[in-house]
């Protein structure tokens, strides 16, 4: 009620991603996307689709993309795709979402969780060899909050074991290791365009792509029912398609892909200009990669303080992820009390704050203005 009473004109709740503003941002191509949609009376896989998939090749610089249902299952198809499943092991971190762990547990492989660096909260390579088994048969590095992770190291890794490498590309649409997009680097890429990320539908949607002719079809059997020929399954598959709706809506943000990004970089800057003096830790970059700020993540104990400060400040922010993986009930069991300290004490000390390209440069301040506040 307090906070129903207390809104004013310059009083909002400025929340921490924004995909209504995104979408306004857009408007009138979208609303036309989607009415193309509807007078051409196809759905679900159809001429929307092809060319998204097309575009969205071309854009990460790969020869294929695969338009799926979701992230979590262009995880899945992936792993399904390398027959990858029961008995096998694939080596990730905790600190993702959980989607990740779920996509493997789901192929029925095992996850093995390696700890993170400290500075970039991606995987760390120099722990993977302790991790490997007779059972290892890929590695699934995150890139996390729109960073890349180590891909030099993980790949020397890779090749050196014949190991598969699925890049979790879900928070970094547009991202850049080493002048290569991510997602063209490993075996196969994989993105989600739940609404929030930096490419985002308004509703499920997911990618794979990848430079291999041979996986490619083997993907596109997995999405659909093993269909070589229509209602004739040759193969293993089910129902994971992108319909032409939200194919349609991500053509019209994917031509746009790039200035967001930039916007998004640009407010990142903006913030560690203000923040800089501040006891907190701010998100560090890699030296030869290019950062999409899908998140702007600051570290700081005692976090939930000032996460409570914010929010009766008219900040909000979240915490991902407040239980790493190997944590959370369901995955627990199969991790036998390990313990990865990195990633714990991370868990305690993140907090994202606002960051999406809309953000306006009166809510950087008002936002900074309240961290100064708080500290002083
Ligand atoms: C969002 C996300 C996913 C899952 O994507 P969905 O489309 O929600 O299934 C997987 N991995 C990471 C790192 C994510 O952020």
């Amino acid at each position: 009620m307090d906070y129903l009473c207390s809104r004013s004109e310059n009083n909002v709740m400025i929340p921490c991603a924004n995909p209504k503003a995104q979408y306004l941002s857009y408007r009138d191509d979208i609303n036309s996307a989607i009415q193309r949609v509807l007078d051409s009376g196809w759905y679900v896989l159809g001429e929307e689709v092809t060319r998204f998939e097309k575009e969205f090749a071309q854009f990460n610089t790969v020869s294929h993309a695969v338009g799926v249902g979701s992230g979590t299952e262009a995880l899945h198809i992936a792993l399904r795709a390398l027959d990858i499943g029961q008995g096998d092991e694939v080596i990730t971190t905790a600190h993702t979402a959980v989607a990740t762990a779920s996509a493997i547990d789901l192929a029925g492989a095992k996850p093995i969780f390696v700890d993170i660096e400290p500075d970039f909260f991606t995987i760390d390579p120099d722990l993977i060899e302790d991790a490997i088994t007779p059972k290892t048969k890929a590695i699934i590095p995150v890139h996390i909050y729109g960073q890349p992770c180590n891909m030099d190291a993980i790949m020397e890794i890779a090749n050196k074991n014949n190991f598969k490498v699925i890049e979790d590309c879900a928070q970094t649409h547009g991202a850049e290791y080493n002048g290569k997009r991510v997602g063209s680097i490993g075996d196969v890429g994989c993105f989600s365009f739940y609404p929030t990320k930096n490419l985002g539908a308004i509703g499920d949607g997911g990618a794979l792509v990848t430079n291999d002719d041979q996986l490619v079809e083997k993907i596109k059997l997995l999405r659909e029912y093993g269909w070589k020929e229509r209602y004739i399954s040759s193969a293993e598959g089910w129902n994971s398609r992108l319909d032409e709706m939200q194919a349609a809506i991500l053509r019209v943000k994917l031509k746009n892909l790039n200035k967001d990004n930039n916007l998004r970089r640009r407010h990142s800057k903006k913030y560690n200009e203000l923040l800089k003096d501040l006891p907190l830790e701010l998100p560090k970059t890699r030296s030869n990669s290019s950062h999409v700020f899908h998140l702007f993540v600051i570290k700081i104990e005692q976090r939930n303080k000032l996460r409570d400060y914010l929010q009766k400040n008219g900040v909000n922010t979240t915490i991902q992820y407040p239980v790493p993986v190997h944590k959370q009930k369901y995955f627990q069991k199969m991790c036998s009390e390990k313990s990865l300290p990195v990633t714990e004490q991370v868990a305690k000390n993140i907090l994202s704050i606002p960051m999406y390209p809309e953000l306006e440069e009166k809510e950087i301040n008002k936002v900074s203005n309240k961290l100064k506040d708080y500290f002083s």
